[in-house]
């Protein structure tokens, strides 16, 4: 690799990618039209150190080392002389880019990649403009370079190979994360994306169909987005979003800038940085917008996503990237939870072109389906629940059918499936739960757990079969006993989280398969208990263990010596369950709540559960020092690094689990 790069343009971005740059070790030429601009670009980059230095992220001497790295110059000969690695970041003109190109075209090293931080303008365009088209590359950085973690390579119609190889390994060297766009379109896959989605956001509220705070309201506490769409537009700059809308619309259509946008644009209420956007800023500071939880249910969110997902297929035909990297660039580049193929896997292929429809009726071409949608409803690629759309989901048990598995990572669902009997527990359920345990627990795709009934919500579990009970003899009902303990022990021990959503009955053995887990969400109409008192018999599975430890005894005593159930709300009250919820929400709210345990740091996830599990009964001495020691060897993950780096930042953190 080459260790030397230059920056042409010393504005927003390029005084960023400077930065990062010299902090991964480049020595870099920073190049603008004047000295004040470049010495105000330094002091950026200083100010920006200094932040990393009083955050406890580098040490003096990697500040000053990192600024020693950057040398800036206002000739453009030599900012180029040397560098093989030349990255232009001007204002957004076609023309001035083929200017800088023709130019640098000429005066750099002939094996020099020249990369273009453009966000709308086509790069096979600006590659003409040089006589090595070859190794023009667009290196499209997000703002502000140095936090976002991802990094758009672009090819241009002749971008080589082995330039897109040379910017992959430059980016890796970063420490960002790449994807690669492999096709010159407008908007690129981000950008093209996130304009879907901000323009049908602003269509609906000019169509009278919703308001701003409802849509930012079910964006950012439904779809669990950082921002409102509306306060993200205020927060980029309602000018920059409308010119790239606008260059998209131009250039092929990919999107119809809305009159909502088109008029704060001319009435200049470009957001934060007027004062007026969308909402209103008063003050040096910026406060963010209030959005109240409560709206959030008035807008359906696939009607404001249908466009972008329907964009995402545009992509995915076009062969501009990967389903993965589509879902990469989205996670990373936008900051959504989880990736928009993922999402629309979750909500129906199906319902998303019956919307792009009924658009497209009342709306026009713009919405018609992506035959790629069309063609996975005509072949019941339906998503999540036929177990195919863009991803694989429903692995059900070859063996047998009492057990079945529905992967939707991150999370996997494992259903207990014996509805003719009300999930009534046998020894091969208890075996095939535990199979399938073995198989999640090296599944890297899913972090999270979720075992529920069959979906007609009359059952989690009933317990083991009384019919059964009739002829067993104590020692093949010891038997029975054991292998139930040992299940909801290998459930209480599974590194990771461990979710019990429970409809209707979860009795004896069931409701003991529900106190393995870590949380139970409970439907207003489950009904909990241990009866077994009421056939002469006691709990077995457990329960006389675990139910104190949750409810304390004498509530304990009470389920169990009386025999009596509780509704949800009445096992809510008493803590035997996290959460409850309406029937028809409960399978939402147990993937909101598996969603945000899947986003947390798994090793610290395993180790707060090892924590507990083994020393609740013990010293409370002991307790502490295991939890000191584990304490501490979390600060040797990188997770812990993420974690604190990404708070500092203000920023999601992004936890790989090592
Ligand atoms: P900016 O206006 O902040 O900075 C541009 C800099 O280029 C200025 O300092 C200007 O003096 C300098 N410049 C102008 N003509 C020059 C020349 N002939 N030679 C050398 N320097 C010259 O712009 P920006 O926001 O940093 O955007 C730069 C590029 O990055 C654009 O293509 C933009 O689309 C893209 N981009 C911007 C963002 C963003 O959020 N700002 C994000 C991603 C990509």
């Amino acid at each position: 690799m080459f260790n030397k790069i230059a920056v042409i343009g010393a504005g927003t971005m390029g005084h960023g990618i400077a930065e990062v740059a010299a902090l991964s070790g480049y020595y870099v030429l920073l190049n603008d039209i004047s000295d004040e601009i470049l010495w105000e670009a330094v002091k950026k980059i200083e100010w920006s150190l200094r932040k990393m230095v009083e955050k406890g992220k580098l040490d003096e001497a990697g500040l000053a080392l990192a600024l020693s790295r950057v040398k800036t110059t206002t000739s453009l000969e030599e900012a180029v002389n040397g560098s093989r690695l030349i990255i232009e970041a001007v204002p957004e003109n076609l023309e001035l880019k083929k200017e800088i190109f023709s130019k640098v075209d000429k005066i750099a090293h002939p094996d020099a990649v020249l990369g273009t931080n453009t966000s709308s303008l086509p790069i096979s365009e600006i590659a003409a403009a040089t006589y090595r088209p070859d190794k023009v590359v667009g290196i499209h950085f997000f703002n502000p370079p140095v936090i976002m973690p991802l990094v758009e390579v672009v090819l241009g119609d002749r971008t080589s190979r082995q330039t897109v190889e040379l910017v992959l390994e430059f980016v890796k060297t970063l420490g960002k994360q790449a994807i690669v766009c492999r096709k010159d379109v407008p908007g690129f896959v981000v950008n093209r994306i996130l304009e879907a989605l901000i323009q049908e956001a602003a269509w609906t509220v000019h169509r009278g169909e919703a308001s701003v705070l409802e849509i930012d309201s079910a964006v950012k506490y439904k779809a669990r987005l950082p921002m409102g769409l509306f306060e993200l537009s205020d927060y980029v700059g309602i000018d920059v979003l409308y010119s790239a809308g606008k260059a998209i619309q131009d250039r092929d259509g990919g999107v119809i800038v809305s009159p909502l946008f088109e008029e704060h644009y001319k009435n200049g209420w470009y957001g934060r940085k007027s004062g007026r956007g969308f909402y209103t800023y008063a003050g040096d500071f910026w406060e963010r917008p209030k959005i109240p939880p409560e709206l959030a249910d008035k807008v359906r969110l696939e009607e404001i996503f249908a466009p972008a997902v329907n964009a995402a297929a545009w992509l995915l035909r076009n062969g501009v990237v990967d389903r993965e990297e589509l879902d990469k660039a989205v996670t990373l580049g936008l900051n959504f939870p989880e990736g928009i193929l993922r999402m629309a896997d979750k909500w129906g292929i199906d319902v998303i072109v019956q919307i792009l429809r009924i658009k497209q009726s009342r709306y026009g071409e713009y919405y018609a389906p992506d035959p790629i949608l069309e063609e996975m409803v005509a072949s019941n690629r339906l998503g999540v629940k036929t177990g195919r759309g863009f991803y694989e989901y429903a692995h059900d048990c070859k063996d047998s059918g009492e057990v079945k598995i529905v992967r939707e990572p991150p999370i996997a669902w494992i259903i207990l499936n014996r509805p003719e009997k009300m999930n009534a527990l046998s020894l091969k359920m208890l075996d095939e739960i535990s199979r399938v345990l073995k198989g999640l627990l090296t599944d890297k795709e899913v972090k999270v757990v979720l075992i529920k009934g069959s979906p007609d919500g009359r059952s989690f579990s009933t317990g083991f079969d009384v019919s059964a009970f009739a002829n067993l003899k104590p020692l093949d009902a010891l038997l029975i006993s054991k292998r139930l303990q040992e299940v909801v022990n290998e459930l209480e021990m599974f590194p990771k989280p461990v979710v019990a959503v429970i409809d209707g009955y979860a009795l004896g053995g069931g409701l003991e398969l529900a106190l393995g887990c870590d949380f139970r969400i409970a439907s207003t109409r489950a009904e909990l208990g241990l009866p077994e008192i009421n056939l002469g018999l006691m709990p077995g599975g457990g329960g006389t263990q675990r139910l104190p430890r949750i409810v304390g005894e004498a509530k304990a005593k009470e389920l169990i010596m009386l025999g009596e159930r509780l509704k949800g709300e009445d096992a809510l009250r008493i803590g035997l369950v996290n959460y409850v919820v309406q029937p028809e929400k409960l399978d939402e709210e147990a993937r909101k709540l598996a969603q945000k345990l899947a986003e947390a740091p798994p090793i610290a996830i395993m180790t707060v559960k090892n924590v507990i599990r083994l020393t609740r009964h013990g010293i409370l001495e002991e307790g502490l020092a295991f939890e000191a020691s584990s304490f501490a060897t979390l600060f040797t993950t990188k997770d812990a690094a993420e974690g604190v780096s990404a708070f500092l930042n203000k920023r999601r953190p992004h936890f790989t689990g090592e």
